[in-house]
């Protein structure tokens, strides 16, 4: 919960009173601090400093433009995984040639896009992506850079649903197979097969699957280099997690860097990471006015303006986010559920949570909501997507308006 702090009982962040911020942008509302964000992300170049690097921000955690463009002005390059997404990079002013590309299902059209804006290169999932890229790239008469995207097997000690590095997923190509693969990409001429890439899975904090992961990618390195291929990058793809719980370990971004580039050291390769969650989750958090109180049997409910429709991590992951009131109350005297409007059982930011006793009226503040928040929030139940809000430099601004009525039915006939 790091850039939020009591003072005079009022939630701050970043020295601005959250109370101020719902008051006038309304609830909910997504809050964050650029701070902590630009904090988050130097300790990775702090720690990549003199080695040849580049730290391209998984957008796809919070793809908001304002934050890119915080983001691509300290320097930092994009990890992107549609075309929308790109489009989103170019908008904010974004490196296109510190730009890598992931994903296992990259059409025809973003392709073609990502090749006409000179991204640095693609992380390539199958065969036949690596033969459309390259007939792509034929038909502009470019050369298109290639990082295969390995699966070195291991077992990333995470949640099932973003746990992607074992040969159950459908990320990546069976590292057992990669030689071969790279072999019959040589028949590829407007492919650079320069690059090998990896990306084990998410909220990790064990160092040791991300570490045998990397040592495996090298050792694959060293075998393509004595076939010919000359690997001049590797992507060792992001991960790291963040402290969701008061007791979490805070997360260790400039020990985990170090590692990987210690890791990578002397062997001639620029290393990219790209770390998504760690750079904007503990920079947000998502406001919640409570709207009623009520008990059912033994279970006690506080129904609060913000659903699963704003932040779906509680559902889809079993998500822990602390809750805090932006008036300070003295205890804990309450157990209860935390729950939204919309119509799913599904539909809660807390269960049997212990908290401070609040009432209708009170203001909330969901923590940790920075990474995977508003970039999963759905219109479903017709709910317009919250607004979103930037503290920079001691004030804040709105960065993406509340969704209206109208907007709700945009495009429909
Ligand atoms: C999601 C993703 C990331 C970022 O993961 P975080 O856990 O948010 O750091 C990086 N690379 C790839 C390929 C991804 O799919």
């Amino acid at each position: 919960m790091k850039p939020l702090d009591y003072r005079d009982r009022t939630l701050t962040c970043d020295g601005v009173a959250l109370a101020d911020v719902a008051a006038k942008a309304g609830t909910p509302c997504y809050v964050y601090s650029a701070a902590t964000i630009l904090a988050n992300y130097r300790a990775y170049e702090d720690a990549l400093q003199g080695a040849p690097h580049t730290v391209c921000y998984a957008m796809k955690a919070n793809g908001n433009l304002a934050i890119l463009r915080l983001l691509a002005r300290a320097g930092a390059g994009f990890d992107i995984v549609s075309g929308g997404e790109l489009h989103r990079v170019l908008k904010a002013g974004g490196d296109p040639a510190k730009v890598v590309f992931s994903g296992v299902g990259k059409t025809a059209e973003e392709i073609d896009a990502a090749l006409a804006a000179g991204i640095f290169a693609f992380n390539c999932e199958s065969e036949p992506e690596l033969a459309l890229v390259d007939a792509l790239a034929h038909r502009r008469g470019v050369k298109a850079r290639v990082a295969l995207r390995v699966n070195p097997d291991v077992d990333a000690a995470t949640h099932a649903y973003i746990s992607t590095g074992s040969l159950a997923h459908k990320f990546g190509i069976d590292i057992g197979e990669a030689e071969a693969v790279y072999e019959r990409a040589r028949q590829h001429a407007n492919l650079l097969l320069e690059g090998v890439s990896c990306h084990i899975g998410s909220q990790q904090f064990d160092f040791d699957p991300m570490l045998q992961a990397a040592d495996r990618v090298l050792e694959l390195i060293v075998c393509l280099r004595a076939k010919g291929f000359s690997i001049r990058h590797v992507d060792l793809g992001g991960g790291l997690g963040i402290a969701y719980k008061p007791d979490d370990p805070a997360p260790p971004i400039g020990e985990f860097a170090t590692a990987l580039r210690e890791k990578v050291a002397g062997q001639g390769l620029h290393l990219f990471l790209e770390p998504g969650r760690s750079i904007v989750g503990d920079a947000g958090v998502l406001l919640a006015r409570v709207l009623y109180r009520k008990k059912g049997g033994e279970k006690e409910f506080v129904i609060v303006d913000a659903a699963m429709n704003d932040l779906i991590r509680p559902a889809l992951y079993d998500a822990h986010h602390e809750i805090l009131p932006l008036r300070a109350t003295q205890g804990c005297g309450l157990r209860a559920d935390v729950v939204g409007p919309v119509c799913e059982s599904g539909d809660f930011l807390a269960q049997d949570r212990q908290m401070p006793d609040v009432f209708p009226g009170d203001l909330l503040a969901v923590c940790t909501a920075g990474a995977y928040g508003f970039v999963q929030a759905s219109n479903y139940n017709a709910r317009p997507r919250p607004a979103e809000v930037l503290i920079e430099d001691g004030s804040w601004r709105v960065i993406r308006a509340r969704e209206s009525l109208d907007d709700l039915i945009r495009g429909e006939e």
